[in-house]
């Protein structure tokens, strides 16, 4: 039986549940309150350089997952990229992630894979048995001068806390490594749409049976003028914060433009306190096969998010789980909305576990409707 589907949300994850829907011949309603889709990967021309932006930062789509990456591969052609990310910390250009280069560069040695690790093994704090925070977890396993050096500022800016009150599992993201590999990502697939997010994003909601309205706000009382919502608005936004607002970074951008190359690189780090930005974006690399006379550049800066900013990164301290698990506690007694993606389940997601995390719910949802289930309000528990 056909169903008329809403979708609150045109980034990754309602594009991704719309298009599976609307293949399965639902009627689907996407509503999106910017007048834009795509969401945080909204890349754009940019009108004076022609060169392709990301307008909310920098976005690299690298994943293990072979249905995600088979999955935008049929809505983009996708280059071949490889992130490779640069760092100044005391005046000195190394590379990231921490690999052989950067640990001989940084300590003046030329020690040989084996001889590196016995030696971070010994700047290692041993004492720290279980690493919980982000401090612990680089002490035990980079020891102090490197964590200082490379951590410790750039975390303070990005996230406004002290590394002590952050979780290991921001730390864990990027790796260590012993051999002269610095691409950023460890995974099998890594690339950069042709033409863009944007693109990606129009050609995957480009389905019959798919409206698109812009500019538009979804009021949670039309629920009812639906058989199902698929909500990937934030979780406490559904509930007009009833239970106070749950904390993220937002981010600004300066933008500046120069001719030719500025900085050589897509992205690069400042780690100490010399500068009061994360990192320069030069976005011009993110498209290597495209030549550009001019560059235009984002300097990053990340602060608390406000009632009015956009929201970028969920921080998901302790007591803002037992916040979310409230909100979750609503959530679920809520009949025929699920809540999905970064905003609707308040996780710092990569790309591609969005995308895949949308197509197992809509898979969920196909079998629910078949089998006349219940569809819940998360495939995903937003408390693991
Ligand atoms: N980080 C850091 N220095 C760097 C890069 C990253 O201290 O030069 C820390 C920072 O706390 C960041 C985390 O490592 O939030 C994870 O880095 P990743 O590059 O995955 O963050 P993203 O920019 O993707 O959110």
């Amino acid at each position: 039986m056909k169903r008329n589907i809403a979708i609150v949300g045109a980034g990754f994850s309602g594009a991704v549940i719309a298009n599976q829907l609307a293949s399965a011949g639902h009627q689907v309603e996407v509503f999106e309150s910017r007048n834009h889709v795509a969401g945080n990967c909204y890349s754009e021309r940019d009108s004076e350089t022609g060169v392709m932006v990301h307008l909310y930062g920098p976005h690299i789509f690298h994943t293990d997952i072979e249905r995600a990456w088979e999955f935008v591969n049929r809505y983009a052609e996708f280059k071949p990229y490889v992130n490779r990310v640069k760092a100044i910390t005391n005046n000195r250009v190394f590379t990231l992630p921490i690999n052989l280069l950067t640990i001989n560069q940084f300590f003046g040695k030329t020690m040989r894979p084996a001889e590196a690790q016995q030696f971070l093994a010994s700047l290692g704090d041993k004492s720290i048995e279980n690493p919980t925070t982000f401090e612990e977890q680089a002490l035990r396993f980079v020891g102090r001068e490197l964590y200082e050096a490379f951590f410790k500022t750039y975390t303070v800016k990005q996230w406004g806390l002290q590394p002590s009150e952050l979780p290991a599992s921001i730390l864990k993201r990027l790796p260590v490594r012993f051999n002269y590999d610095d691409n950023y990502f460890s995974h099998k697939y890594q690339g950069m749409p042709a033409e863009g997010y944007t693109a990606l994003v129009e050609n995957i909601l480009a389905v019959p049976g798919v409206t698109v309205h812009l500019n538009t706000m979804f009021d949670p009382a039309l629920k009812s003028d639906y058989d199902h919502v698929f909500y990937s608005g934030p979780i406490d936004a559904w509930f007009k914060h009833a239970e106070g607002r749950l904390p993220y970074r937002t981010l600004d951008f300066e933008t500046f433009r120069d001719s030719g190359d500025y900085q050589g690189n897509a992205v690069i780090n400042y780690c100490d306190d010399a500068k009061p930005y994360t990192r320069i974006t030069e976005h011009k690399h993110f498209s290597p096969w495209e030549s550009h006379e001019r560059t235009v550049c984002y300097m990053e800066y990340s602060r608390q998010c406000g009632e009015t900013d956009i929201p970028y990164y969920p921080i998901r301290l302790a007591r803002d789980k037992q916040q979310l698990e409230k909100y979750v506690n609503l959530a679920r007694k809520e009949s025929n909305v699920t809540f999905v993606g970064r905003l609707g389940t308040y996780r710092y997601l990569d790309m591609d576990v969005t995308i895949n995390e949308a197509l197992i719910t809509a898979d969920k949802f196909l079998e629910a409707a078949s089998s006349k289930a219940r569809m819940p309000a998360f495939t995903i528990d937003p408390l693991a």
